[in-house]
Protein backbone atom coordinates (compact mmCIF):
# COMPACT_ATOMS: atom_id res chain seq x y z
CA UNK A 1 0.00 0.00 0.00
CA UNK A 2 3.03 2.47 0.33
CA UNK A 3 3.87 4.76 -3.11
CA UNK A 4 7.58 5.66 -2.34
CA UNK A 5 9.64 3.00 -0.67
CA UNK A 6 10.54 4.15 2.74
CA UNK A 7 14.10 5.87 0.98
CA UNK A 8 12.10 7.84 -1.50
CA UNK A 9 12.70 5.20 -4.62
CA UNK A 10 10.85 2.91 -6.03
CA UNK A 11 9.48 -0.53 -5.31
CA UNK A 12 10.45 -3.26 -7.71
CA UNK A 13 10.03 -7.23 -7.66
CA UNK A 14 12.77 -9.14 -6.19
CA UNK A 15 12.07 -10.87 -9.00
CA UNK A 16 10.57 -10.90 -12.35
CA UNK A 17 9.19 -14.67 -12.97
CA UNK A 18 9.55 -16.67 -15.99
CA UNK A 19 6.34 -17.77 -17.79
CA UNK A 20 8.19 -18.86 -21.05
CA UNK A 21 7.06 -22.54 -20.25
CA UNK A 22 3.38 -21.55 -19.05
CA UNK A 23 2.24 -19.60 -22.18
CA UNK A 24 0.79 -22.58 -24.51
CA UNK A 25 -1.25 -23.02 -21.47
CA UNK A 26 -2.42 -19.30 -21.72
CA UNK A 27 -4.20 -19.97 -24.97
CA UNK A 28 -7.99 -19.78 -24.62
CA UNK A 29 -8.07 -19.01 -20.90
CA UNK A 30 -10.55 -15.77 -19.48
CA UNK A 31 -9.30 -12.13 -18.47
CA UNK A 32 -9.80 -13.13 -14.69
CA UNK A 33 -7.97 -16.84 -15.43
CA UNK A 34 -4.91 -14.77 -17.09
CA UNK A 35 -4.83 -12.30 -14.37
CA UNK A 36 -4.63 -14.99 -11.45
CA UNK A 37 -1.99 -16.61 -13.50
CA UNK A 38 0.36 -14.01 -13.72
CA UNK A 39 -0.69 -11.93 -10.16
CA UNK A 40 -0.41 -15.15 -8.55
CA UNK A 41 3.63 -14.95 -9.05
CA UNK A 42 3.85 -12.00 -7.23
CA UNK A 43 1.88 -12.27 -4.26
CA UNK A 44 3.15 -14.80 -1.41
CA UNK A 45 0.65 -13.46 1.12
CA UNK A 46 -2.68 -13.84 0.46
CA UNK A 47 -4.80 -17.39 -0.21
CA UNK A 48 -5.54 -18.18 -3.65
CA UNK A 49 -9.03 -17.84 -3.16
CA UNK A 50 -9.55 -14.41 -1.75
CA UNK A 51 -7.01 -13.18 -4.52
CA UNK A 52 -9.04 -14.82 -6.94
CA UNK A 53 -12.49 -13.14 -5.79
CA UNK A 54 -10.80 -10.48 -5.45
CA UNK A 55 -9.84 -10.25 -9.38
CA UNK A 56 -13.80 -11.50 -10.31
CA UNK A 57 -15.56 -8.77 -7.93
CA UNK A 58 -12.95 -5.85 -9.52
CA UNK A 59 -13.52 -6.86 -12.88
CA UNK A 60 -17.51 -7.52 -12.81
CA UNK A 61 -17.90 -3.59 -13.43
CA UNK A 62 -16.33 -3.72 -17.13
CA UNK A 63 -19.27 -3.53 -19.35
CA UNK A 64 -17.49 -6.21 -21.83
CA UNK A 65 -16.84 -9.56 -21.52
CA UNK A 66 -13.63 -10.20 -22.49
CA UNK A 67 -12.59 -6.54 -20.28
CA UNK A 68 -9.99 -5.52 -22.57
CA UNK A 69 -11.22 -7.03 -26.19
CA UNK A 70 -8.68 -6.74 -29.17
CA UNK A 71 -10.64 -4.71 -32.19
CA UNK A 72 -9.08 -5.89 -35.67
CA UNK A 73 -8.57 -3.07 -38.20
CA UNK A 74 -7.14 -3.82 -41.51
CA UNK A 75 -4.05 -3.69 -40.68
CA UNK A 76 -3.39 -3.36 -36.98
CA UNK A 77 -5.32 -3.94 -33.98
CA UNK A 78 -6.67 -1.85 -31.34
CA UNK A 79 -6.84 -3.30 -27.92
CA UNK A 80 -9.48 -1.47 -25.49
CA UNK A 81 -8.75 -0.38 -22.24
CA UNK A 82 -11.75 1.84 -21.65
CA UNK A 83 -14.55 -0.45 -21.13
CA UNK A 84 -14.54 0.29 -17.23
CA UNK A 85 -16.66 2.68 -14.80
CA UNK A 86 -14.72 6.15 -15.88
CA UNK A 87 -14.42 5.03 -19.84
CA UNK A 88 -10.04 5.15 -19.44
CA UNK A 89 -7.09 2.53 -18.97
CA UNK A 90 -6.77 3.43 -15.11
CA UNK A 91 -9.93 1.89 -14.26
CA UNK A 92 -8.11 -1.90 -15.06
CA UNK A 93 -5.40 -1.14 -12.20
CA UNK A 94 -7.54 1.28 -9.78
CA UNK A 95 -10.54 -1.05 -9.37
CA UNK A 96 -8.47 -4.04 -8.79
CA UNK A 97 -6.33 -1.36 -6.29
CA UNK A 98 -9.91 -0.72 -4.25
CA UNK A 99 -10.50 -3.66 -3.35
CA UNK A 100 -7.25 -5.00 -2.98
CA UNK A 101 -6.55 -2.24 -0.15
CA UNK A 102 -9.92 -2.86 1.35
CA UNK A 103 -9.09 -6.24 1.60
CA UNK A 104 -5.75 -6.00 3.25
CA UNK A 105 -6.94 -3.68 5.79
CA UNK A 106 -9.61 -5.47 6.69
CA UNK A 107 -7.34 -8.69 7.87
CA UNK A 108 -5.39 -5.89 9.62
CA UNK A 109 -8.49 -3.84 10.92
CA UNK A 110 -6.82 -0.41 9.92
CA UNK A 111 -7.88 2.60 7.63
CA UNK A 112 -6.92 4.47 5.12
CA UNK A 113 -6.87 7.55 4.14
CA UNK A 114 -6.31 8.68 0.43
CA UNK A 115 -4.88 12.12 -0.65
CA UNK A 116 -4.95 12.72 -4.54
CA UNK A 117 -3.93 15.48 -6.76
CA UNK A 118 -5.34 15.37 -10.59
CA UNK A 119 -5.76 17.22 -13.34
CA UNK A 120 -8.39 14.87 -14.47
CA UNK A 121 -8.63 11.36 -15.49
CA UNK A 122 -6.35 9.51 -12.06
CA UNK A 123 -9.25 11.24 -9.69
CA UNK A 124 -11.85 9.84 -11.32
CA UNK A 125 -10.88 6.16 -11.63
CA UNK A 126 -9.30 6.36 -7.88
CA UNK A 127 -13.02 7.38 -6.91
CA UNK A 128 -14.73 4.89 -8.87
CA UNK A 129 -11.79 2.30 -7.33
CA UNK A 130 -12.65 3.13 -3.73
CA UNK A 131 -16.47 4.60 -3.39
CA UNK A 132 -18.14 2.67 -0.88
CA UNK A 133 -15.34 1.07 0.66
CA UNK A 134 -15.64 1.24 4.79
CA UNK A 135 -12.03 1.49 5.66
CA UNK A 136 -11.27 4.03 2.58
CA UNK A 137 -11.61 7.78 2.69
CA UNK A 138 -10.69 9.77 -0.33
CA UNK A 139 -9.40 13.22 -0.91
CA UNK A 140 -9.41 14.56 -4.05
CA UNK A 141 -7.64 18.21 -4.99
CA UNK A 142 -8.36 19.53 -8.37
CA UNK A 143 -8.02 22.77 -10.10
CA UNK A 144 -11.33 24.92 -10.16
CA UNK A 145 -12.17 25.31 -14.00
CA UNK A 146 -9.33 23.69 -15.13
CA UNK A 147 -10.40 20.05 -15.26
CA UNK A 148 -13.03 19.36 -18.24
CA UNK A 149 -16.73 19.79 -17.18
CA UNK A 150 -17.61 16.15 -17.79
CA UNK A 151 -14.09 15.08 -15.67
CA UNK A 152 -15.28 17.28 -12.96
CA UNK A 153 -18.77 15.21 -13.28
CA UNK A 154 -17.28 12.28 -13.39
CA UNK A 155 -15.78 13.23 -9.63
CA UNK A 156 -18.57 15.31 -8.69
CA UNK A 157 -21.50 13.00 -8.74
CA UNK A 158 -20.50 10.32 -6.99
CA UNK A 159 -21.95 10.99 -3.47
CA UNK A 160 -20.65 7.97 -1.24
CA UNK A 161 -19.64 9.55 2.24
CA UNK A 162 -15.88 8.12 1.48
CA UNK A 163 -15.73 10.24 -1.04
CA UNK A 164 -14.23 13.60 -0.75
CA UNK A 165 -13.85 16.04 -3.70
CA UNK A 166 -11.97 19.21 -2.96
CA UNK A 167 -11.54 22.07 -5.87
CA UNK A 168 -9.04 24.11 -5.45
CA UNK A 169 -8.61 27.70 -6.65
CA UNK A 170 -5.39 27.17 -8.06
CA UNK A 171 -3.27 24.97 -11.09
CA UNK A 172 -2.73 21.67 -10.79
CA UNK A 173 0.53 22.44 -9.76
CA UNK A 174 -0.95 23.98 -6.84
CA UNK A 175 -2.67 20.90 -5.82
CA UNK A 176 0.07 19.07 -6.43
CA UNK A 177 2.09 20.80 -4.56
CA UNK A 178 0.14 20.92 -1.46
CA UNK A 179 -0.11 17.48 -1.73
CA UNK A 180 3.46 16.83 -1.28
CA UNK A 181 3.54 19.49 1.30
CA UNK A 182 0.74 17.55 3.54
CA UNK A 183 2.83 14.18 2.55
CA UNK A 184 5.81 16.19 3.95
CA UNK A 185 4.48 16.15 7.35
CA UNK A 186 5.08 13.39 9.06
CA UNK A 187 3.31 13.29 12.09
CA UNK A 188 0.57 14.36 10.33
CA UNK A 189 0.79 11.65 7.45
CA UNK A 190 0.85 9.01 10.46
CA UNK A 191 -1.88 10.66 12.46
CA UNK A 192 -4.29 10.41 9.62
CA UNK A 193 -2.80 7.06 8.35
CA UNK A 194 -2.40 9.28 4.73
CA UNK A 195 -1.85 6.89 1.56
CA UNK A 196 -1.49 7.69 -2.19
CA UNK A 197 -2.55 6.38 -5.21
CA UNK A 198 -0.29 7.47 -7.65
CA UNK A 199 1.00 5.89 -10.84
CA UNK A 200 4.31 4.54 -8.91
CA UNK A 201 1.88 2.41 -6.97
CA UNK A 202 3.29 -0.89 -7.54
CA UNK A 203 -0.23 -2.63 -7.28
CA UNK A 204 -1.23 -0.60 -10.18
CA UNK A 205 1.62 -1.37 -12.77
CA UNK A 206 0.91 -5.09 -11.70
CA UNK A 207 -2.78 -5.18 -12.52
CA UNK A 208 -1.59 -3.90 -15.71
CA UNK A 209 0.56 -6.41 -16.84
CA UNK A 210 -2.20 -8.64 -17.51
CA UNK A 211 -3.79 -7.08 -20.54
CA UNK A 212 -0.61 -7.93 -22.69
CA UNK A 213 -1.04 -11.78 -22.32
CA UNK A 214 -4.75 -10.85 -23.16
CA UNK A 215 -4.37 -9.01 -26.25
CA UNK A 216 -1.70 -11.71 -27.21
CA UNK A 217 -3.75 -14.58 -26.67
CA UNK A 218 -6.67 -12.62 -28.52
CA UNK A 219 -4.48 -12.28 -31.52
CA UNK A 220 -4.16 -16.53 -31.37
CA UNK A 221 -0.69 -16.54 -29.75
CA UNK A 222 1.73 -14.86 -32.44
CA UNK A 223 5.09 -15.87 -32.82
CA UNK A 224 6.02 -11.97 -31.83
CA UNK A 225 4.01 -9.04 -32.16
CA UNK A 226 4.28 -4.88 -31.57
CA UNK A 227 2.70 -2.97 -29.16
CA UNK A 228 2.29 0.42 -29.46
CA UNK A 229 1.80 2.45 -25.82
CA UNK A 230 0.55 6.30 -25.84
CA UNK A 231 3.09 7.46 -23.15
CA UNK A 232 2.94 10.02 -19.95
CA UNK A 233 4.04 8.64 -16.51
CA UNK A 234 5.61 5.25 -18.15
CA UNK A 235 3.69 3.18 -16.07
CA UNK A 236 1.07 1.52 -18.90
CA UNK A 237 4.47 0.87 -20.66
CA UNK A 238 6.84 -0.57 -18.22
CA UNK A 239 3.88 -3.37 -17.77
CA UNK A 240 4.49 -4.15 -21.10
CA UNK A 241 8.52 -4.15 -20.25
CA UNK A 242 7.78 -6.29 -17.60
CA UNK A 243 5.50 -8.46 -19.65
CA UNK A 244 8.18 -8.76 -22.37
CA UNK A 245 10.72 -10.24 -19.53
CA UNK A 246 8.40 -12.22 -18.15
CA UNK A 247 8.63 -13.82 -21.92
CA UNK A 248 5.69 -12.89 -23.49
CA UNK A 249 6.83 -12.27 -27.09
CA UNK A 250 6.17 -9.04 -27.83
CA UNK A 251 8.89 -8.31 -30.61
CA UNK A 252 8.73 -4.23 -29.29
CA UNK A 253 7.76 -1.36 -27.34
CA UNK A 254 6.54 1.04 -29.50
CA UNK A 255 6.51 4.30 -27.13
CA UNK A 256 4.57 7.34 -28.30
CA UNK A 257 4.46 10.77 -27.03
CA UNK A 258 2.57 13.81 -27.55
CA UNK A 259 4.46 16.99 -27.96
CA UNK A 260 6.10 16.31 -24.75
CA UNK A 261 8.63 13.98 -25.92
CA UNK A 262 11.36 13.85 -23.20
CA UNK A 263 10.87 10.02 -23.43
CA UNK A 264 10.82 10.00 -26.76
CA UNK A 265 14.34 11.91 -27.35
CA UNK A 266 15.76 9.52 -24.62
CA UNK A 267 15.03 6.42 -26.53
CA UNK A 268 16.51 8.02 -29.38
CA UNK A 269 19.63 9.78 -27.90
CA UNK A 270 19.95 8.58 -24.75
CA UNK A 271 19.58 12.11 -23.09
CA UNK A 272 17.34 12.69 -20.48
CA UNK A 273 16.36 15.85 -20.43
CA UNK A 274 13.60 18.22 -19.19
CA UNK A 275 11.85 20.45 -21.06
CA UNK A 276 8.68 23.07 -20.67
CA UNK A 277 5.20 21.16 -20.40
CA UNK A 278 3.02 21.72 -23.25
CA UNK A 279 -0.72 21.55 -23.45
CA UNK A 280 -1.80 19.39 -25.92
CA UNK A 281 -5.15 17.62 -27.03
CA UNK A 282 -4.05 14.52 -24.68
CA UNK A 283 -3.76 16.07 -21.66
CA UNK A 284 -2.72 12.67 -19.41
CA UNK A 285 0.17 13.10 -21.30
CA UNK A 286 1.18 16.61 -20.36
CA UNK A 287 3.71 15.17 -18.58
CA UNK A 288 7.51 16.17 -18.59
CA UNK A 289 9.14 13.94 -15.62
CA UNK A 290 7.33 10.46 -16.05
CA UNK A 291 7.13 8.91 -12.56
CA UNK A 292 8.27 5.62 -13.29
CA UNK A 293 11.06 5.60 -16.03
CA UNK A 294 13.05 5.60 -12.81
CA UNK A 295 12.05 1.90 -12.28
CA UNK A 296 13.05 1.15 -16.14
CA UNK A 297 16.20 2.51 -15.34
CA UNK A 298 17.24 -0.25 -12.42
CA UNK A 299 16.86 -2.79 -15.04
CA UNK A 300 18.81 -0.72 -17.98
CA UNK A 301 21.88 0.03 -15.68
CA UNK A 302 22.18 -3.41 -14.82
CA UNK A 303 20.14 -3.50 -11.30
CA UNK A 304 22.83 -1.43 -9.70
CA UNK A 305 20.88 1.02 -7.43
CA UNK A 306 23.74 3.33 -7.31
CA UNK A 307 24.01 4.00 -10.88
CA UNK A 308 20.22 5.11 -10.86
CA UNK A 309 20.84 7.25 -7.78
CA UNK A 310 23.38 9.05 -9.77
CA UNK A 311 21.47 9.21 -12.83
CA UNK A 312 18.46 10.58 -10.63
CA UNK A 313 20.74 13.14 -8.89
CA UNK A 314 22.57 14.28 -11.94
CA UNK A 315 19.10 14.83 -13.67
CA UNK A 316 17.58 16.65 -10.37
CA UNK A 317 20.73 18.78 -10.14
CA UNK A 318 21.30 19.65 -13.85
CA UNK A 319 18.24 18.78 -15.61
CA UNK A 320 19.57 16.44 -18.11
CA UNK A 321 21.46 13.18 -17.97
CA UNK A 322 22.59 10.85 -20.07
CA UNK A 323 23.43 6.86 -20.28
CA UNK A 324 25.91 5.26 -22.27
CA UNK A 325 23.54 4.06 -25.03
CA UNK A 326 24.01 1.03 -27.48
CA UNK A 327 21.27 2.03 -29.89
CA UNK A 328 21.20 -1.22 -31.18
CA UNK A 329 20.62 -3.27 -28.36
CA UNK A 330 18.31 -0.59 -27.23
CA UNK A 331 16.33 -0.41 -29.84
CA UNK A 332 15.57 -4.90 -29.98
CA UNK A 333 13.06 -3.71 -26.91
CA UNK A 334 11.70 0.00 -27.55
CA UNK A 335 11.20 2.36 -30.51
CA UNK A 336 9.91 6.03 -29.97
CA UNK A 337 8.48 8.84 -31.45
CA UNK A 338 6.40 12.13 -30.58
CA UNK A 339 3.13 13.51 -32.26
CA UNK A 340 2.18 16.99 -32.72
CA UNK A 341 -1.30 18.24 -32.14
CA UNK A 342 -2.26 18.20 -35.98
CA UNK A 343 -0.90 14.51 -36.31
CA UNK A 344 -2.88 13.74 -33.79
CA UNK A 345 -6.52 15.38 -35.04
CA UNK A 346 -5.26 13.81 -38.68
CA UNK A 347 -4.78 10.35 -37.01
CA UNK A 348 -8.07 10.44 -35.52
CA UNK A 349 -9.82 11.66 -38.97
CA UNK A 350 -7.96 9.07 -40.80
CA UNK A 351 -9.61 6.13 -38.53
CA UNK A 352 -12.80 7.62 -38.86
CA UNK A 353 -12.48 7.51 -42.83
CA UNK A 354 -10.28 4.68 -43.14
CA UNK A 355 -11.67 2.02 -40.76
CA UNK A 356 -14.86 3.86 -39.70
CA UNK A 357 -13.44 3.43 -36.17
CA UNK A 358 -13.79 6.86 -33.43
CA UNK A 359 -10.43 6.61 -31.53
CA UNK A 360 -9.81 9.32 -28.51
CA UNK A 361 -6.67 11.95 -29.09
CA UNK A 362 -3.85 10.01 -26.54
CA UNK A 363 -4.97 6.46 -28.64
CA UNK A 364 -4.58 8.56 -32.02
CA UNK A 365 -0.74 9.55 -30.70
CA UNK A 366 0.00 5.62 -30.30
CA UNK A 367 -1.34 4.96 -33.55
CA UNK A 368 0.35 7.40 -35.33
CA UNK A 369 3.64 5.96 -34.31
CA UNK A 370 2.90 2.55 -34.25
CA UNK A 371 2.10 2.52 -37.70
CA UNK A 372 5.11 4.64 -38.83
CA UNK A 373 7.46 1.53 -36.89
CA UNK A 374 5.56 -1.49 -38.08
CA UNK A 375 7.05 -3.84 -39.85
CA UNK A 376 4.87 -6.32 -42.41
CA UNK A 377 4.19 -9.56 -41.19
CA UNK A 378 4.73 -8.82 -37.32
CA UNK A 379 0.94 -8.11 -35.96
CA UNK A 380 1.08 -4.79 -34.60
CA UNK A 381 -1.66 -3.84 -31.37
CA UNK A 382 -2.66 -0.44 -30.25
CA UNK A 383 -3.25 0.54 -27.07
CA UNK A 384 -6.21 2.33 -26.82
CA UNK A 385 -6.35 4.13 -23.57
CA UNK A 386 -9.76 6.04 -23.51
CA UNK A 387 -13.12 6.03 -24.92
CA UNK A 388 -13.54 9.00 -27.28
CA UNK A 389 -16.17 10.71 -25.90
CA UNK A 390 -13.99 11.70 -22.96
CA UNK A 391 -11.97 14.47 -25.04
CA UNK A 392 -15.02 15.82 -26.88
CA UNK A 393 -13.59 19.19 -27.57
CA UNK A 394 -10.78 17.88 -29.56
CA UNK A 395 -13.25 15.29 -31.01
CA UNK A 396 -15.21 18.27 -32.96
CA UNK A 397 -12.06 19.81 -33.79
CA UNK A 398 -10.37 16.91 -35.56
CA UNK A 399 -14.70 15.77 -36.72
CA UNK A 400 -16.76 18.38 -36.79
CA UNK A 401 -20.39 17.54 -37.16
CA UNK A 402 -19.69 13.84 -36.09
CA UNK A 403 -21.11 12.64 -32.48
CA UNK A 404 -18.99 10.99 -30.52
CA UNK A 405 -21.32 9.65 -27.01
CA UNK A 406 -20.89 7.18 -24.20
CA UNK A 407 -24.33 7.04 -22.54
CA UNK A 408 -22.70 7.14 -19.15
CA UNK A 409 -21.61 10.60 -20.17
CA UNK A 410 -24.17 11.58 -20.78
CA UNK A 411 -26.20 10.60 -18.17
CA UNK A 412 -23.80 12.81 -15.73
CA UNK A 413 -25.41 15.94 -16.64
CA UNK A 414 -28.55 15.54 -15.00
CA UNK A 415 -26.96 14.14 -11.74
CA UNK A 416 -26.67 16.18 -8.35
CA UNK A 417 -22.80 16.62 -7.41
CA UNK A 418 -21.37 17.36 -4.48
CA UNK A 419 -18.01 19.00 -3.86
CA UNK A 420 -16.08 21.24 -1.49
CA UNK A 421 -14.93 24.60 -2.96
CA UNK A 422 -11.60 25.90 -0.93
CA UNK A 423 -8.19 28.21 -1.45
CA UNK A 424 -5.53 27.24 -1.77
CA UNK A 425 -4.64 26.74 1.37
CA UNK A 426 -2.49 24.02 3.08
CA UNK A 427 -3.87 24.76 6.69
CA UNK A 428 -7.48 24.80 5.57
CA UNK A 429 -6.95 21.09 3.61
CA UNK A 430 -5.63 19.26 6.65
CA UNK A 431 -8.09 20.90 8.68
CA UNK A 432 -10.92 19.31 6.35
CA UNK A 433 -9.22 16.11 6.07
CA UNK A 434 -8.96 15.46 9.91
CA UNK A 435 -12.57 16.81 10.56
CA UNK A 436 -13.64 13.88 7.60
CA UNK A 437 -11.26 11.04 8.06
CA UNK A 438 -13.44 9.06 10.37
C1 LIG B 1 -2.91 8.20 -17.76
C2 LIG B 1 -3.20 8.15 -19.21
C3 LIG B 1 -2.19 7.92 -20.17
C4 LIG B 1 -0.72 7.79 -19.80
O1 LIG B 1 -0.40 6.58 -19.19
P1 LIG B 1 0.98 6.41 -18.36
O2 LIG B 1 0.85 5.13 -17.64
O3 LIG B 1 1.03 7.61 -17.43
O4 LIG B 1 2.10 6.43 -19.35
C5 LIG B 1 -2.56 7.82 -21.51
N1 LIG B 1 -3.85 7.99 -21.89
C6 LIG B 1 -4.84 8.22 -21.01
C7 LIG B 1 -6.22 8.41 -21.51
C8 LIG B 1 -4.56 8.31 -19.65
O5 LIG B 1 -5.57 8.56 -18.76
Amino acid sequence: MMGLASDGGLLVPQVIPDLRARLKSMRGMSYNALAFEIMRHYIDDLPEKDLIGLIDTSYATFDHELITPVKSLDNFHVLELFHGPTLAFKDVALQFLGNFFEHILEGSDARLNILCATSGDTGSAAIAGVKGKARINIFVLYPTGKTSPLQERQMTTVLDDNIHNISLNGSFDDCQTLMKSVFSDLPYRNQYQLGAVNSVNWARILAQIVYYFSAWCQLDCPDRFDVAVPTGNFGNIFAGYLAKRMGLPVHRLILATNQNDILANFFNSGRYQRGDVHFTHSPAMDIQIASNFERYLFYEFGQATDKVSDFMSQFQSTGSANVNFNTKRHNEDFLAGAVSNEETLQTIKWCHENHDYLVDPHTAVGIHVGRQFSEPGIPLVCLSTAHPAKFESAMQTALPGVTVAHPTLSALMDLPERKQQMEVDEQAVKDYLAAHAG
